[in-house]
């Protein structure tokens, strides 16, 4: 399998519960091989991240660091009653792109149909290019209608490695992703695989969701980490 040349799923101290500073993460990516990093601090609504004024003002960062691009993210909460993310407009329009994620408990389960419901009406925005941990029973979704919906939206579900290696947080997260990743193969519909470091450790860290993927024999066509420009053209960077 080709090796991963990209990570935009990560958290720097500015997430309030991450540890790394954005120099330790891009050193970190570097050491791993790693091209491209994104940075996706969490937005409004997770206790302790920050100020929406600190996406304004992420143009003071230097687009490389240790060789390694950066690009600027921001997992932003997916909403109940379907309202949508959390995050002002000023700062959707900082950003290269969004990844709406469900964080329970500031997330309310409300059954797979509406919970479903709520993560499209996140995905029907221009700037969420991206799924978060798409995987949990406790808050269960609907797997073929959120395929179709990241088909017709531009929309790339994530597998998460963090959650494979901590299944008891996110629990029937492996019984979900061959769920999930069996309708994107058969739909076409991009993946990308994701760290979700809070530690300069975790950069890179692809393990666990590689092993499910290869284990599935899943298309690597569809794997936007595996070419740079892949991935940008799918951002429209
Ligand atoms: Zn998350
Ligand atoms: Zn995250």
């Amino acid at each position: 399998m080709t090796e991963f040349q990209l990570d935009i799923h990560t958290h720097t101290i500015a997430s309030g519960h991450a540890y790394g500073t954005i120099r330790e993460m891009a050193a970190a990516a570097a050491e791993r091989g790693l091209a491209l990093l994104g940075m996706s601090e969490h937005g409004p609504g997770m206790p302790g991240t920050c100020d929406p004024f600190y996406f304004l003002n992420l143009s003071a960062i230097p687009r490389r660091l240790s060789g390694v691009e950066i690009v600027h993210g921001c997992e932003a909460n997916v909403c109940n009653g379907m309202g949508g993310f959390q995050l002002p407009q000023r700062c959707v329009d900082r950003l290269d792109y969004i990844i709406a994620g469900v964080h329970l408990p500031w997330y309310q389960d409300e059954g797979a149909e509406k919970n479903t419901d709520n993560v499209i009406a996140c995905m029907k925005h221009e700037k969420v290019f991206f799924v978060s941990h798409p995987d949990s029973d406790r808050a269960p979704l609907q797997y073929e209608r959120l395929v179709e919906a990241a088909k017709e939206y531009h929309v790339a579900l994530e597998v998460n490695n963090s959650s494979l290696l901590h299944p008891e947080r996110r629990p029937g997260c492996v019984k979900n992703y061959k769920e999930m990743l069996a309708l994107c193969g058969r739909r076409r519909a991009p993946v990308i695989v994701s760290s979700d470091a809070h530690d300069p450790s975790a950069v890179g860290g692809f393990e666990a969701a590689r092993a499910l993927l290869d284990g599935i024999g899943f298309d690597e066509e569809l794997i936007l980490n595996t070419d740079v420009e892949k991935f940008k053209r799918f951002i429209g960077l």
